[in-house]
């Protein structure tokens, strides 16, 4: 049996650091992180949380099938599983940076995150790169665009930093990005044609998307207008989009294209779910971009928890 492309890695927290109001940035570090992989910009990998009273004692963590196992647990007796980005990775070094937003105590990892010490232990799912197989769980694929529109909320500003640099120098697009707090704004390094725009929360505690939806359907208006024909069918279209069951939970909206080769526009859209969801119907059905221009991703639900 080919070795599974993504498994458990065992870790220690190293340094935490609070990069703005909202961001917190966990240095991950271990000899096993040596093996971590990282396929594509916008890497999703899980954190598997620590209970109060057992720890990581009853993660089932030997053999290939860990995730049946880990399942069959008992509510009370399964540690939590959040998922996050890959902001940074130096594998020779045996070290991984996620960027954590801190909403508060509402959920576990919210909630990891605002106690969180060095030293501690954390396991990490994520890609293996001594496995020939790949590890799925990235969605970046804007072929051969001409133009990036890329939107996201704070829990897609480390999948969004990584995209932005590995852009190639001549990209061209704009990048809308609704964070709680103008504190918020991290210093993000772009290509010139690409134009970032942060968008504040104007009500830090709630709110969430209308900054974005609002910014980015003006831009979009615009844009198409101008060029409508960027809009269209991708002239080498792929068959059919991917439909994908988001963290098993059919609430959360996931559909992704794979690449085409046409230059046209290619949208990547990426928070919370409503608010995701608006964008890219404002853009296939109000404005009649071709949905296998669009990838949006429900990274969250308001009201809901993961898992
Ligand atoms: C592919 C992918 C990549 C992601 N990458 C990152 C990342 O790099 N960094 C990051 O911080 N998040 C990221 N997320 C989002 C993260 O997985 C969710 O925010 C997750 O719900 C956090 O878990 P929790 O235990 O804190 O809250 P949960 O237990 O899942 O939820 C508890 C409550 O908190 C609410 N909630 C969840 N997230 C937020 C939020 N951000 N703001 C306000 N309320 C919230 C829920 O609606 C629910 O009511 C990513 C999600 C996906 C699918």
């Amino acid at each position: 049996m080919a070795k599974p492309g993504y498994r458990v890695f065992d870790t220690q927290v190293g340094e935490i650091s609070r990069l703005s109001p909202h961001f917190v940035r966990v240095t991950f570090r271990s000899d096993d992180l040596k093996q971590f992989g990282w396929d594509g910009p916008d890497q999703r990998i899980k954190v598997m949380l620590p209970l109060e009273a057992s720890g990581f004692d009853e993660v089932p963590m030997a053999g290939d099938d860990w995730y049946s196992a880990w399942r069959a647990l008992p509510d009370d007796r399964r540690n939590p599983i959040r998922t996050y980005t890959i902001r940074g990775l130096r594998p020779e070094l045996g070290e991984l940076d996620v960027d954590f937003v801190a909403h508060g105590d509402s959920g576990p990892a919210s909630r990891w995150i605002a106690a969180a010490r060095s030293g501690e232990r954390m396991l990490v799912i994520g890609p293996d790169a001594t496995s020939d197989e790949d590890s799925g769980g990235w969605e970046w694929h804007p072929g051969a665009a001409r133009t990036l529109l890329i939107a996201g909320d704070e829990t897609a500003v480390p999948a969004v930093s990584a995209i932005l640099e590995q852009l190639p120098a001549d990209a061209r697009g704009a990048v809308f990005l609704e964070v709680p707090d103008a504190g918020d704004a991290l210093d993000l390094r772009a290509p010139a044609g690409v134009e970032v725009r942060w968008l504040p929360r104007h009500d830090p505690t709630g709110g969430y998307g209308a900054e974005l939806v609002g910014a980015v359907t003006e831009w979009a208006d615009a844009w198409v207008a101008a060029d409508p024909a960027a809009a269209a069918v991708p002239a080498a279209a792929p068959a059919a989009v991917r439909d994908l069951p988001a963290l098993d939970d059919e609430d959360l909206v996931w559909e992704v294209p794979e690449a085409a080769d046409d230059g046209g526009l290619y949208a990547w859209l990426a928070g919370e779910a409503t608010a995701i969801t608006t964008l890219r119907r404002h853009l296939v059905k109000g404005l009649g971009v071709d949905r296998r221009r669009v990838a949006f991703m429900g990274y969250w639900k308001l009201g809901r928890a993961e898992g």
